[in-house]
């Protein structure tokens, strides 16, 4: 009889215990490992150097105007690229999707427009950098626009245009640039303290009366708007056809470049003899 209960007991332990008990054990185990995993993938952000990195790398893959720059340039480029990136707050609009790559390219194309200038070429009044999917409507000018910004500190950016004007380089149009070009602007009031900005300012507003009496002009007709519109539109015409820019127009070009501290035509010579 006693043997009979041991055995049944035995039964019951062998057949329902023990299964419960080692599913208990395994799922607290794959729990730990899994758990521990995961919080160590999300939650440990890349070090510097893997940041840095991996900016270098999207820089030699997807930058080109990076390989016109000497081994020292590219080092204070990638540099730039870095503090711009972590300086700045970058939101997808719409859905957008936003990753390391468009963060690095954004970041680097106001470093290649502020490269000349020896401070303040983050431009930290700039704090959020807002991309949009494709064009967007701005309730302040009331019209569908593919870049934005504003003197509160916000750009916004059509990435379709952008990636447009990035992979064309040389039709004269850079949302990119031009937006930041309005930024650099905004951060420094104006120019008004800048010794270089009075010679540009003449020739400036000279070009915009050119522009607005010709049906065809080297610059785009959108420059004659106002002063501000005619500096963003120099200054895309100057990083993406600097030599007819010089050869049609070459006081402005020197005006141009005296105020980027900067030589787009300079360096392509330098390189063909290179
Ligand atoms: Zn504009």
């Amino acid at each position: 009889m006693a043997l009979a209960i041991i055995t049944i007991l035995a039964l019951i332990f062998w057949f329902f215990v023990v299964p419960d008990l080692a599913t208990k054990i395994r799922s607290r185990l794959s729990r730990r490992h899994s758990s521990g995993l995961t919080d160590y993938e999300l939650n440990t952000p890349p070090t510097g150097a893997e940041y840095f990195a991996n900016i270098v790398n999207t820089l030699k893959s997807d930058f080109p105007w990076y390989h016109t720059l000497t081994i020292q340039e590219r080092i204070e480029f990638a540099n730039r690229t870095f503090v711009i990136r972590k300086s700045k707050a970058f939101y997808g609009m719409e859905d957008f999707v936003l990753t390391d790559k468009h963060e690095i390219i954004i970041s680097a194309t106001l470093a290649r427009l502020t490269f000349g200038l020896k401070r303040r070429f983050e431009l930290p009044s700039f704090e959020l950098i807002q991309i949009y999917p494709s064009s967007f409507h701005s309730r302040l000018l009331e019209r569908e626009v593919k870049g934005l910004t504003l003197g509160n500190g916000r750009i916004f950016i059509s990435w379709q245009h952008f990636e447009e004007g990035h992979a064309d380089h040389d039709d004269k149009i850079h949302v990119g640039l031009h937006e930041f070009a309005h930024a650099m602007m905004i951060e420094y009031e104006h120019f008004e303290a800048v010794p270089q900005w009075k010679n540009w300012l003449v020739m400036g507003c000279a070009m915009m009366i050119e522009i607005d009496t010709q049906d065809e002009h080297f610059f785009r007709k959108y420059g004659a708007t106002n002063i501000h519109e005619m500096w963003a539109v120099t200054v895309e015409t100057f990083f993406e056809q600097p030599i007819e820019f010089r050869r049609l127009y070459p006081e402005f070009y020197d005006a141009t470049a005296a105020m980027l501290n900067q030589d787009p035509c300079a360096r392509m010579e330098i390189l063909e003899l290179m």
